[in-house]
Formats: C-alpha cells, sequence, structure tokens
C-alpha cells in the first residue's frame, strides 16, 4: 500500500460497517496523509463526487486553484500548466491542504463524525446524528417575514453577532439585476457582519452559492470568527477541515448553519424552462420556494407553480451524488418540510448548537415546539435522507451507504 493511503484496509476487517469504518480511521491517523491535488482531481472532481464546496479553493495555500462558476461548471480546476491539469507542483513537493479539506475525500464522513460527536454514525442515523429536533421561528415579524421560512437561520445569525459569538457570517447575497433594477437571482457568496446585511442575504435561491468563497473577503475585512451558512455539501468543510488538520485556514470559522437541501438547480434553468417554456423573466421573479412543486411570485403580484419533474434536468452535476440532505455537520441544520410554511424544521447537532438554541428561547428571540409535534415532517426528513444516500455510488467509501439496505439484497416480487 502506498503511503497515505487510507483506503488501506485492515487485516482485521469485521462484518459490522461501523466497527470496520472505525478500524480504517485509525489506520488512516496512523498513517502520513501525503495525498494531493493528483488524488483529489482523480478521486472527487474526475469521479463526479464533486459538489463544487470550494473548501479546496479557500485551502490552498499557493492560490493554484480556480474555482468554475459558470453554468454547467462550478468545480475547482488547476491554474498551473506545469504538470498539465492533473498534476500539482506544490502537491508534489509535498502540499496536501487541497485534499485535507474535501468533504467528498475518502473517509470524510466518518472523519467528520469522529471530530464533532466522538463517535460514528450508526446504521439508524441517516440523517446524521443530533441532539433535537425542533420547528422554530423568529418571534419578531420582521426577521420572520424575511425568511425564507421561520427566519430562524438569520434570527441566529442577529442573535450571534449581538451576543459576541461571531463577527461576521458568510451567507449567499443576490446580485442586482441589469439597470439596478430588482435581481438576477444569481447568488453571490459574501459577507455579513451588520443585521441591515444577514436580512439583506435572508431567504433561499436554489442556484449553487459557494459561501466558503466569501472567507477571503472575511479575513481580509479583519474578522476572525465566523459563522459559515451553506448549503450539507458546505458545512462537511469545516468539520473536516478541523479533523485532518488543514491549518491556519480552518481556525476562523467558529459556527456552522447547514441548510437541508436535496439539489440545486444550474442557473441555465431561468433561460431554458422559466423564460423559453413560461415567459418568466428572471429580474420580475421576487420570490421563489419549492414545497413539492417549484413556486414563483412576480413583481405584477402573480404567482406560478412549476412540477418539479420538469425541473430535474437542470440539476446540477455536482448534486447528482450527494448522499446528505440533512447538513449532518453542521451546528444546527434548517430547513422548510412541515405543516406550517412560517416555521423552520430545527435539527439541533452539537453542544454549541444546543447552547445557542436554549438561550435564544430562554430569552424569547425564538418560538419553539417540539419536533414530534409535526410527526409527518420528521418521517418525511427521514426519508429524504435516505433518498440522497441511496445516490452515493457503490463503487465510492462504502461508509457513507451505512443505513441503506444492502444493494446486492434484491427485493421480492
Ligand atoms: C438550494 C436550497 C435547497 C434547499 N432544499 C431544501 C429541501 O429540499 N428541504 C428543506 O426542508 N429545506 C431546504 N432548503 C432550506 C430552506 O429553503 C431554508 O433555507 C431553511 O429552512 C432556513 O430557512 P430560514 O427562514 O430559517 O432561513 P433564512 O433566515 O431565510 O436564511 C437563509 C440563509 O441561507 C443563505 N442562503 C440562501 N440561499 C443559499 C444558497 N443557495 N446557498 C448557500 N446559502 C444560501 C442566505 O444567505 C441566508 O443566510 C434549501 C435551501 C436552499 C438554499
Ligand atoms: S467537493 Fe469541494 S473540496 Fe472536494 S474537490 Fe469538490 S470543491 Fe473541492
Ligand atoms: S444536493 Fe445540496 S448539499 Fe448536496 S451537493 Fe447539491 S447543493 Fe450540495
Amino acid at each position: 500500500m502506498a503511503d497515505g493511503d487510507d483506503t488501506a484496509r485492515s487485516t482485521t476487517t469485521t462484518t459490522d460497517p461501523v466497527a470496520d469504518l472505525e478500524q480504517r480511521l485509525a489506520d488512516t491517523a496512523a498513517t502520513r496523509w501525503t495525498n494531493q491535488w493528483a488524488e483529489l482531481k482523480a478521486e472527487v472532481v474526475d469521479t463526479g463526487l464533486c459538489t463544487g464546496c470550494a473548501a479546496c479553493v479557500i485551502a490552498c495555500p499557493h492560490d493554484v486553484l480556480g474555482y468554475d462558476h459558470e453554468s454547467g461548471g462550478y468545480h475547482p480546476y488547476h491554474l498551473e500548466d506545469e504538470l498539465g491539469p492533473d498534476d500539482c507542483i506544490h502537491g508534489q513537493k509535498g502540499c496536501t491542504a487541497c485534499t485535507r479539506a474535501c468533504a467528498r475525500f475518502r473517509l470524510w464522513e466518518g472523519q467528520a463524525d469522529d471530530h464533532l460527536f466522538g463517535r460514528l454514525r450508526r446504521p439508524d442515523e441517516v440523517a446524521g446524528i443530533y441532539h433535537d429536533v425542533l420547528l422554530t421561528r423568529a418571534s419578531d415579524d420582521a426577521v420572520n417575514a424575511a425568511g425564507q421560512d421561520g427566519g430562524l437561520v438569520s434570527a441566529i445569525l442577529l442573535w450571534a453577532l449581538e451576543h459576541d459569538y461571531i463577527d461576521a457570517a458568510l451567507v449567499s447575497y443576490l446580485e442586482a439585476g441589469e439597470g439596478g433594477a430588482g435581481s438576477s437571482w444569481r447568488p453571490k457568496p459574501g459577507v455579513a457582519s451588520t443585521p441591515e446585511q444577514i436580512l439583506a442575504a435572508a431567504g433561499s435561491r436554489y442556484t449553487y452559492s459557494a459561501n466558503t468563497l466569501a472567507l477571503d473577503e472575511a479575513i481580509e475585512a479583519g474578522f476572525s470568527r465566523l459563522a459559515l451558512v451553506g448549503m450539507s455539501c458546505q458545512s462537511s468543510a469545516p468539520p473536516v477541515m478541523w479533523s485532518r488538520k488543514v491549518g491556519k485556514i480552518s481556525k476562523p470559522i467558529v459556527f456552522n448553519l447547514g441548510l437541508l437541501c436535496s439539489k440545486t438547480f444550474d442557473d441555465a434553468i431561468f433561460e431554458e424552462l422559466f423564460w423559453a417554456k413560461y415567459g418568466l423573466a428572471r429580474q420580475h421573479m421576487v420570490k421563489m420556494n419549492i414545497k413539492g412543486v417549484f413556486q414563483i411570485w412576480m413583481d405584477d403580484g402573480a404567482y406560478h407553480e412549476i412540477n418539479l419533474k420538469e425541473c430535474h434536468a437542470w440539476t446540477r452535476e455536482g448534486c447528482m451524488y450527494c448522499p446528505d440532505f440533512a447538513a449532518e455537520h453542521a451546528d444546527i441544520s434548517c430547513g422548510g418540510i412541515g405543516e406550517n410554511s412560517d416555521w423552520t424544521l430545527t435539527i439541533v447537532r452539537t453542544d454549541l448548537g444546543r447552547e445557542i438554541i436554549s438561550r435564544m428561547i430562554d430569552q424569547g428571540v425564538i418560538e419553539s415546539k417540539p419536533g414530534d409535534s409535526d410527526p409527518g415532517a420528521i418521517a418525511l426528513m427521514r426519508k429524504l435522507a435516505e433518498k440522497s444516500r441511496a445516490r452515493w455510488p457503490t463503487s465510492a467509501e462504502p461508509a457513507v451507504r451505512v443505513g441503506l439496505p444492502d444493494p446486492s439484497v434484491r427485493s421480492k416480487g
């Protein structure tokens, strides 16, 4: 086996997949980590596992990774010509930052679980490890109204800023429309350090926003305690970076808010479906949501529903194999499933997440109900988590599929 090859199997492989993973994590920890861009490109980017989270891009200390923001892109690529696109001269000299940052490289899930929770996910935990599930909403009507669901994410950021947990957050803004009118609905990663900025960034866009890319801007502005708001794929990046000791780049992220996610769409959906088939111009859209159908509100008051099956063809490539619906490595994961549209389904995962949510409830900043008050939402969360997990290829790291029926056992009938 090559030095640093954490696919090395223990000779004492067991039939218990969790015990097997524990053994392989121990083997990895005992082996020098030598993996660089050549391995990342071959095993993650070229195999389609890459989500476009951009963690490798921000982690690269030599700034030789670029990021393709265009439709059909959302992937990292190597900027130097010396060794071609598949290898890296700095990697050959020992730089391993990009593979240490990647939350789809090899044992990423087990390493993040172990680092965050001190144990591995059990087969019944398809939606990840958590303390509590709640339904919450911002008590302040303006925050609730600005939010996509209950406004919880924005309420947490406002509260965490005020109570000195963070000094800024990495969020997603919307680019202004042509001539400054309305919005183009193109998301733009950015830094929010004031209540006005937090509220300006509220709401969901269903195309990809690699909020991690705003890290440099935040550091340049002098912020050192950051919340990362991001899709499930992005929220695995900080714990993976911490567990693999990527270094100082991961230190400023102190709080991790994840958004539940089945998929994002390629930006081309605006022109090729919404405009071409339905005559809905992006600059006249004022709000969108997904509740069984794609809902679009226009600036003339019109409301449209588009069947999700029609939208599938524009699923972003980076989502095709994504196994994580429930943002399993965030401190708090937030979603819109549930019977009440202005509440946020809230999965409290870490001790830090629990501390923040408890203090906010005690202070009346948010209202909360037990998740059990909406059993349908919990059942749906589990079903969607299983569905996403089943996308993870059987040819990739097997532990990610723990909890799914064995694909080699065909159901009868
Ligand atoms: C692409 C996408 C898909 C989603 N899919 C599901 C789903 O299938 N099921 C489900 O239950 N919930 C899903 N959600 C989560 C849901 O839409 C809400 O974001 C969540 O319930 C929090 O609502 P809120 O009112 O508390 O947040 P808000 O207070 O509105 O705050 C939302 C935060 O998310 C950030 N944000 C918005 N869009 C993006 C983006 N594209 N990328 C990164 N950050 C962004 C904003 O900057 C803001 O800080 C999805 C969200 C997105 C963005
Ligand atoms: S998943 Fe993220 S960290 Fe991994 S290669 Fe893709 S962009 Fe880089
Ligand atoms: S489905 Fe969501 S969480 Fe998964 S890769 Fe796509 S955007 Fe990221």
